[in-house]
């Protein structure tokens, strides 16, 4: 049993607070190997912002939960040998139960999602008041995720043909009976890289895919009713084009890609959406290099050369995101 104090880690209690008066949302990054979390930490202590190491069930079957906590703890001492201490959250994404919460809690994270959207209402509350009640009577207060309306699109192990929309009148209850400290919502984003098919898109001029609008008239209904409460959004990749057309024009294929246009995401991040999840988009910036350096250095076979260049560009588009999309450049 290790509580996360010991790892340097903390919570998301403050850092939420601070991002919601602040008007600008903590970044969650996936990771699951080392050079993501290098470059991870390298983007947000370059920009000074606080981050939410995010693990999900697949990166548990990948890399072994105590192998990512143990990076975890690295990426604290990594921040501080950079020379700038930032506020690192280990926390576990898509929780589909508690046993699995538990032992996340128990291994060291400081912060879980228990994601019950796909239960009935009922089940929900239950499955979420339970997770709340052993996470928050540990030493270290464990701050917990839930979910209310379903987000479309894949993800590791979550998947969902269609979405439901949160529904701005359950989240007083949901959020009273739970004691949930953060509540993620469906308004639109999705999981993926291809957040929507071509038929609910309209095209540019040069025939990219414009997708349908968020609906911020949900999100503005759902701060009314709990004004405050941090508001969490998954799915939340841009999808650049630019690292789709590199990975097609080095051999891949992503058709149909589309994502979550920037504004929308930055004016999110200035409401009571707190955390935003990023994912796809770090894949694409590696795949993307990885490609490139294939072809054009068809003698290399040393992993560290090939890797290298999709470390720097996955900092770089982090350290882009903190400072343009989520503002949270310069907040810790
Ligand atoms: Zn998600």
């Amino acid at each position: 049993m290790t509580s996360y104090s010991e790892l340097g880690l903390v919570n998301t209690k403050e850092l939420f607070k601070k991002a919601i008066n602040g008007g600008y949302a903590i970044p969650a990054y996936n990771f699951n190997n080392m050079e993501q979390m290098q470059a991870i930490i390298q983007a947000c202590v370059e920009t000074k912002s606080p981050v939410i190491l995010q693990v999900s069930a697949g990166a548990r079957k990948y890399a072994n939960q105590n192998i990512l906590k143990n990076m975890a703890r690295g990426a604290v001492e990594y921040a501080h040998e950079l020379g700038y201490d930032i506020p690192i959250v280990l926390h576990l994404d898509h929780g589909d139960s508690f046993d699995l919460c538990k032992d996340c809690i128990e291994t060291g994270f400081s912060s879980v999602m228990i994601d019950g959207s796909h239960f009935s209402y009922e089940e929900n509350i239950a499955l979420t008041r339970k997770v709340c009640e052993f996470a928050h009577s540990q030493k270290d207060y464990v701050t917990v995720e839930g979910e209310l309306g379903v987000l479309a699109g894949v993800e590791d192990d979550v998947s969902s043909e269609h979405s439901h929309y949160t529904q701005p009148d359950e989240v007083v209850d949901f959020v009273n009976k739970t004691k949930v400290d953060s509540l993620a919502i469906s308004i639109g984003t999705s999981h993926g890289r291809a957040k929507f098919t071509p038929e609910q898109c309209t095209r540019d001029a040069n025939g990219v895919l414009i997708p349908p609008p968020l609906r911020f008239d949900i999100l503005e209904e759902i701060e009314k009713k709990i004004p405050g409460f941090p508001i969490v959004l998954h799915g939340a990749s841009s999808v650049p084009i630019e690292y789709v057309q590199m990975i097609e024009k080095y051999g891949g294929k992503l058709t149909d890609s589309v994502g979550i246009p920037e504004d929308q995401l930055r004016k999110a991040a200035k409401s009571a959406v707190c955390k935003i999840n990023v994912d796809s988009d770090g894949r694409l910036a590696m795949t993307a290099q990885i490609r490139k350096l294939l072809v054009e250095k068809p003698d290399e076979f040393d992993p560290r050369k090939i890797l290298s260049p999709a470390r720097d560009e996955l900092k770089k588009l982090y350290a882009y995101k903190n400072k343009n999309v989520l503002g949270s450049a310069g907040q810790a």
